[in-house]
């Protein structure tokens, strides 16, 4: 693949401003005036955007852009969650959540490992406080067992020693493989590589009018060979854009507020994460017990259905059901040291009481080179590293190496028609 002309110009660009910024690593350009060839674009710098490009700029001969509409990376969704390594247990068999979780957990403690990215491998409990909620522990123990993923029912006394202070009236089930990581740290490393060991290149854009395999070229305007869509809570805006009304592709877009709460008190404080037995249809893992690296607690996130993905004010009146929930595993917590924390919202593929959905990782038929992500909700941080994987197979299957396949090269005087064309804000 050669490198374009005006696509040097943009990258000497992006240089000269990061170099005049100076106090920040981040090479963020509000000024890309020509038109511009890359042989990958990916819309939104959270998690796994950044793991995705970090995957595809790997490709020898490539050129990889990042568009992030916010003026730096990871302001939404990966920056409001609960952070934990999840193991995979919930997700059931055959899905991509199961898969990437899987591989992605594995991937995610190996690059912390290598790379000093904060993390550590607390455990979690999921407790029961009745015979419906065992059975329910049950299902999970039995699915785990068949996807290798280690977990075990407690012992009554182990309970009570290493966790006195929490209540699980029928039984506890443990997961070894869950953690948590600093997920701040993580994608810092993640943008750092992208940026500067591989030359990616970002640009704080707002990707907002988009058309496919268009003949003409005109100036302001970005091309690509190939474009992915990891545009969080605003992925299905996307999608719409090259869907519209109409065809069979356009989607409604549901979204699932989560409302976390901090605590003040040094008492009760456990050790390990704890989970209560989940509710099919809520949305949501139940008002659980995490801890961040600096070992602080928080619960939450409790599950509140909006229409509003911007709608990220802590709301006091549900600390009144968070406590009532928290109660039922930590009956001796102090309620007045509960207070409002952050929120996060879920991007979500159903609505309320309907059954949780598959991530959508797929390159759209009849729409070569572009792949469409949509509900990347939980386990999407644990999953990020696997999902980076999984787009760089669609696009280039198994093999390693740029240039060919569906990416093809970067020459901006072609007029091959397969290229997409992105209008910028
Ligand atoms: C409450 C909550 C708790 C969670 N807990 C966990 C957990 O403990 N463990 C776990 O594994 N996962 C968890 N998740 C899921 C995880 O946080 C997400 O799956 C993951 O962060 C998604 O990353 P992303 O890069 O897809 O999305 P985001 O982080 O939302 O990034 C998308 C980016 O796209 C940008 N963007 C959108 N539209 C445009 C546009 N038109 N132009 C340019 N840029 C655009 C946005 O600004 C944003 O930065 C949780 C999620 C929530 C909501």
């Amino acid at each position: 693949m050669q490198r374009s002309v005006a696509s040097q110009l943009v990258r000497h660009k992006i240089v000269t401003q990061y170099r005049v910024g100076a106090s920040t690593s981040r090479a963020f350009s509000t000024s890309l005036k020509r038109d511009v060839d890359f042989t990958h674009a990916v819309i939104g710098g959270g998690a796994v955007g950044l793991a995705i490009a970090r995957e595809l700029a790997s490709r020898e001969g490539t050129s990889t852009l990042l568009i992030e509409r916010h003026g730096s990376v990871g302001t939404e969704t990966s920056s409001r969650n609960s952070e934990v390594i999840h193991a995979g247990l919930y997700y059931g068999p055959d899905t991509l959540k199961t898969e990437l979780c899987m591989k992605g957990k594995h991937m995610l403690y190996d690059l912390c490992r290598k790379h000093s990215i904060p993390h550590r491998n607390t455990k979690k409990w999921v407790v029961a406080q009745d015979e419906q909620q065992m059975a329910a522990l049950g299902k999970i123990d039995s699915f785990a067992s068949t996807i290798d993923v280690p977990t075990r029912f407690l012992p009554r006394k182990e309970i009570e020693e290493r966790e006195p202070d929490i209540r699980a009236e029928a039984g506890v089930l443990e997961s070894e493989s869950t953690g948590i990581v600093d997920s701040h740290a993580l994608m810092a490393y993640l943008e750092g590589d992208f940026v500067e060991r591989l030359n990616g290149w970002l640009a704080d854009l707002y990707a907002s009018n988009l058309e496919h395999w268009r003949l003409s070229r005109r100036r302001d305007i970005i091309e690509t060979s190939t474009l992915i869509n990891s545009a969080g809570l605003g992925a299905i805006p996307i999608n719409n854009l090259i869907f519209p009304a109409g065809d069979a592709r356009n989607r409604k877009p549901y979204y699932a507020k989560g409302s976390y709460f901090s605590y003040a008190a040094s008492h009760p404080k456990p050790s390990t994460l704890i989970y209560p037995a989940p509710v099919p249809g809520l949305g949501g893992l139940g008002t659980h017990l995490t801890l961040d690296m600096a070992g602080r607690i928080r619960f939450g996130p409790d599950v509140e259905w909006t229409d509003d993905p911007t709608d990220l004010a802590p709301n006091a009146s549900r600390l009144g059901d968070a406590i009532k929930a928290i109660k039922e595993y930590l009956p001796g917590i102090d309620e007045d040291a509960v207070d409002l924390d952050y929120c996060g919202v879920r991007p979500k593929l159903s609505g309320k009481g309907e059954p949780a959905a598959d991530f959508y990782i797929k390159e759209e038929e009849g729409y070569s080179g572009f792949v469409n992500l949509l509900g990347i909700e939980s386990p999407g941080l644990t999953s990020a590293l696997a999902i980076g994987e999984m787009v760089g197979r669609l696009l280039y299957g198994s093999e390693r190496g740029g240039g060919g396949g569906k990416a093809g090269t970067e020459d901006s005087d072609s007029d091959d028609p397969k290229r997409w064309f992105m209008g910028l804000k």
